[in-house]
């Protein structure tokens, strides 16, 4: 599918989604989340999600998802040069919740794209809201001027 914020387009895939959404529900209800793996265009205006990279070390509840700040900086490495893919945001999902962005979601945002080891300056956002049995709604959001806008 593809979505939109201004003149800019994100594609990702159906299957790339569901794949989310199966490793996210065995954790259900606490919440879970990972890195979004995937490569602009040459104009920077179309993002092409592929992949995802769940995360290994982190704490999680029903209301809070936190990673461990280091990246894998290994397996990202790998992945671009193999692939020519890299980190371009986070997803997590908020069971029982919207797939809305909490101001803890927010200011978690603005610190990544703060971190110098990120070389990315609009980090994306990907939000799932589930429940014990489904995929219940999902937002893309770009973090822009210190505020997530959403990908409609
Ligand atoms: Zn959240």
């Amino acid at each position: 599918m593809t979505k939109h914020y201004k003149n800019l387009k994100l594609v990702v895939e159906d299957s790339l989604l569901e794949s989310i959404y199966q490793s996210s529900c065995v954790h259900y209800p606490k919440e879970y989340g990972g890195f979004l793996i995937g490569k602009y265009s040459n104009d920077f205006k179309t993002l092409y999600i592929e992949q995802s990279i769940t995360a290994e070390i982190f704490k999680s509840s029903r209301v809070e998802f936190t990673r461990e700040s280091n990246y894998l900086k290994s397996e990202f490495e790998k992945l671009f040069i193999n692939k020519g893919l890299y980190y371009v945001g986070e997803w997590h999902t908020h069971p029982d919740g919207e797939a809305w962005y909490s101001s803890t979601d927010l200011s978690a945002m603005i610190s990544i794209a703060r971190e110098k080891n990120v070389k990315i300056d609009n980090p994306i956002l990907l939000i799932l809201s589930i429940t014990s049995d489904s995929l219940k709604d999902f937002n893309f959001f770009i973090l822009n001027n210190e505020r997530l806008e959403l990908y409609e």
